[in-house]
């Protein structure tokens, strides 16, 4: 057993790896989901020139991007998939909100994905690796768009009884998880709600709705699917990943320290993925102060030892 295979939970199970094909009208809510804020993203080029943009904009949408993108990060990823620390309550259950503002699924579904990720990490069974149409540059185009975004239309679904029993168990996250749709209306709403008021105008909540809903809904998108294409492409590799992870250090802001992917493959549960000299990494920062609050406890933070030995096996 290599140290990249102990920490994952759950994958060890006799159950199939799939369950069941997606229905029409969940498929079609994906395109939706996926689509219009990728349109946004786009017309945002041209429009960022002279159209409404005002710092109400610009203010409403980096509160949203900070909280979805941390529910992302600390949330979704470091907490519910891994496992990196305890948490409270009503931190657990403000974790799985703030994540589901991200409009990147329901959570049990966006972690039973991430945790078949990691048991198959770039072979056969990873949902979206870009390695698995071969090494030629057609067959690594087309494993950068599938590992990008392609993946996200394939009807199959992770069967979650095998990959998320431990939160298939959890009334709160149940709860949750079933209202996705409704948290992903409220963060398109909310902002455009909070623009009108606070210009107290209708073009005021259509530019915010715009701006802080689909425009920065469409960035963090992508971003977050930049950890699955970028950071299993191209990077540095020096911890024991068995693997293709890498490190970017472009990301490494505005994915809250996630593009310090090798690391984090090396060492899945491990509450830091920026362990090096000046890797910034403010998820682990969030954790920590989450910990010195009282609110998150048993914090997995990386030992010397540890990446030490990591590095070594490099
Ligand atoms: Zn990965
Ligand atoms: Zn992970």
């Amino acid at each position: 057993m290599t140290v990249a295979d102990t920490p994952t939970r759950s994958t060890g199970s006799a159950r199939p790896i799939l369950e069941g094909r997606r229905g029409l009208a969940p498929q079609i809510s994906v395109y939706v989901f996926v689509i219009l804020p990728l349109a946004a993203l786009v017309a945002a080029i041209p429009f960022a020139w002279g159209w409404g943009l005002t710092w109400i904009d610009i203010a409403i949408a980096l509160v949203f991007y900070v909280t979805s993108g941390l529910g992302i990060t600390v949330g979704y990823h470091r907490y519910f998939t891994h496992g990196s620390f305890k948490a409270k309550r009503p931190l657990r259950i403000a974790l799985a909100l703030a994540g589901s503002l991200a409009m990147q699924g329901p959570v049990i579904t966006w972690v039973a994905d991430h945790r078949r990720h990691h048991a198959f990490s770039d072979k056969e069974g990873d949902p979206h690796s870009p390695w698995l149409f071969g090494t030629g540059p057609a067959a690594l185009a087309k494993g950068f768009w599938h590992s990008h975004m392609g993946w996200l239309f394939d009807r199959d679904q992770t069967n979650r009884e095998r990959f998320t029993p431990d939160l298939l168990a959890d009334r709160d996250i149940l709860r949750v998880d079933r209202l996705f749709v409704t948290w992903s209306v409220a963060t398109l709403l909310v902002p455009a709600a909070l623009g009108g008021l606070l210009s107290w105008s209708w073009w005021g909540a259509l530019t915010a709705f715009f701006w802080a809903g689909l425009v920065r809904v469409g960035l963090l998108h992508h971003v977050t699917w930049s950890i699955n294409s970028i950071c299993h492409m191209i990077g540095d590799q020096p911890f024991a990943a068995r693997d293709h992870s890498r490190n970017v250090w472009p990301l490494a802001v505005l994915s809250f320290g996630e593009s310090w992917h090798n690391l984090h493959h090396a060492d899945p549960t491990c509450a830091r993925h920026g362990v090096q000299r000046g890797q910034v990494d403010i998820s682990a920062r969030v954790i920590w102060a989450f910990e010195k609050l009282g609110w998150a406890h048993s914090v997995r933070w990386p030992t010397q030892r540890r990446l030490e030995k990591l590095a070594r096996a490099a």
